[in-house]
């Protein structure tokens, strides 16, 4: 890291962070429309269907697909706080019979071999890479089980050097969507549908949240100095975005498990 404002998100305190996205209703790109566009390409699910949601924050999205999928849903995440959250969100909406909230880790996911019909995660694989996701989580698929996950893409094949080192730094297996989709196809799945996130969901429905969390924190830890970076690390990614929006974005990818 070269000076504070282009410290990663990855250079911040768990704990920190973790506070500063609970102020959100979601913790990256999406909207209702888009969560429910990916559901509308799976056609598999009945009341007795048990879908995971993988790195699902608050649940900003595992509720969206709750209220349009048949089934149970269990959450994941990493971070006790979202997933408090998350359950008294479900409860809120009346959905705590069919949606529960777990702490636990992408990298060691406590479900059956076979058990899943349907493995959702918005803006949440980079975390254990994109190609080792699909590879590991394949096999807690049930056969014809489906897979849909956002990933940030690229959209040129070369872009400014400013957005490449960014996402050299942030996640280098960053990728264009064709590549991703040779990945899904090599992993053992049947490509369904990708699509790209419209604008809003950078705009609307994620900067504009951020930019209400950003004050709240700022009143709650005026002078200190790692929530002022934190937050300055935040208007650079945004700020990157604006000028770069026409390289990157994020795509939803929809696949089918073919491949033991
Ligand atoms: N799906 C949500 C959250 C996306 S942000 C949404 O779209 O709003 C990425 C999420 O991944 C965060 O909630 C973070 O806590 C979670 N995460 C990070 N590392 C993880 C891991 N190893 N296992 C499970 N979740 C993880």
């Amino acid at each position: 890291m070269s000076n504070e404002n282009n410290k990663s998100i990855h250079d911040f305190d768990f704990n920190l962070i973790c506070e500063f996205f609970s102020y959100m209703e979601r913790q990256g790109p999406g909207s209702p429309e888009v969560t429910l566009k990916a559901l509308s390409f799976i056609d598999n699910l009945s009341d007795k269907s048990y879908i995971a949601d993988i790195g699902c924050g608050t649940g900003g999205q595992t509720m969206v697909l709750a209220q349009h999928a048949p089934g149970s849903i269990t959450g994941l995440d990493l971070f006790p706080r979202f997933i408090d959250q998350f359950n008294a969100n479900a409860m809120k909406l009346n959905l705590q019979d069919r949606v529960h909230g777990i702490t636990g880790s992408m990298d060691d996911l406590p479900f059956q071999k076979e058990e899943l019909d349907l493995i959702w995660s918005e803006g949440a694989i980079y975390n254990i890479g994109f190609e080792r996701g699909l590879n590991e989580w394949r096999k807690y698929l049930k056969p014809g089980g489906y897979i849909a996950v956002s990933e940030s893409s690229w959209f040129t094949d070369e872009r400014p050097a400013e957005i490449n080192d960014f996402w050299m730094d942030a996640y280098p297996e960053i990728d264009t969507i064709p590549n991703q989709v040779a990945k899904i196809h090599k992993a053992g799945y049947l490509p369904v549908a990708t699509f790209i996130f419209p604008e809003t969901c950078w705009t609307e429905h994620y900067f504009a949240l951020k930019n209400k969390a950003r004050e709240i924190f700022l009143n709650k830890y005026a002078e200190n100095k790692a929530a002022e970076e934190l937050i300055t690390s935040q208007s650079y990614e945004e700020e990157l975005y604006g000028k770069y929006k026409e390289f990157y974005g994020y795509v939803f990818f929809i696949a089918k498990k073919v491949r033991q």
